[in-house]
């Protein structure tokens, strides 16, 4: 089972996308924890960056988990953002994406081609492990593509028959309003996803 299904109910009152200074974020396991308490945040992920070839100590930061889960108050799950590659796999070492609670996938530096996108779109999207979608649709925006809506509906359909979540990402202003509305006619999930790289960027 998905594990966003059993903490469905804070879907949207928790921060589900979170880095820390084991990669790119500034702020540290223990600071998002503390900061997560004071604002009355009932469950916060760790979606750290991964590649295939590691360049930081995952078993550590999966510890810096464990022991803030012993001090605080708060549903902590770690987690992994995981970048899709051309050949339809993920840049993540497959014991990783299957030892962390949350893993979601994301298009970074990708082909700015459409049917190499919908290709690999398709073959991510069935890969049961995945939890949710990262900043959906902002790959397309600043590549300048377009797909018709058509394609996006059957993109959703997808999305709602293997349960994966849509990401509500406020630091991209992700996705488009049209993506929403469509997602909210057919009952896809959001999730909130503020892709915190500092505990300031959690509110
Ligand atoms: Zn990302
Ligand atoms: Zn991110």
């Amino acid at each position: 089972m998905k594990i966003w299904k059993k903490y469905s109910r804070y879907l949207m009152s928790g921060e589900w996308h979170i880095h820390t200074n084991y990669t790119d974020g500034t702020s540290l396991v223990s600071d998002y924890c503390k900061r997560a308490e004071e604002l009355g945040i009932p469950l916060i992920a760790f979606t750290e960056h991964v590649r295939k070839d590691l360049q930081y100590d995952f078993n550590a930061f999966i510890e810096d988990i464990e022991i803030a889960r012993e001090l605080h108050d708060l549903i902590i799950l770690s987690g992994c953002e995981a970048k899709v590659l051309p050949d339809g796999t993920l840049d993540v070492d497959d014991s990783i994406i299957r030892k962390v609670d949350y893993p979601i996938f994301a298009f970074h530096s990708f082909p700015e081609e459409v049917d190499t996108y919908l290709h690999v779109l398709y073959t991510v999207l069935k890969n049961p492990i995945l939890n949710t979608w990262a900043h959906p649709g902002i790959f397309l925006k600043k590549s300048g593509l377009n797909i018709s809506e058509e394609e996006l509906s059957r993109i959703f359909t997808m999305i709602k028959d293997n349960e994966i979540l849509i990401e509500v990402n406020r630091k991209y202003n992700a996705p488009p309003d049209e993506w929403i509305n469509l997602a909210k006619k057919i009952h896809l999930n959001f999730v909130r996803g503020s892709d915190c790289h500092h505990i300031e960027d959690m509110r």
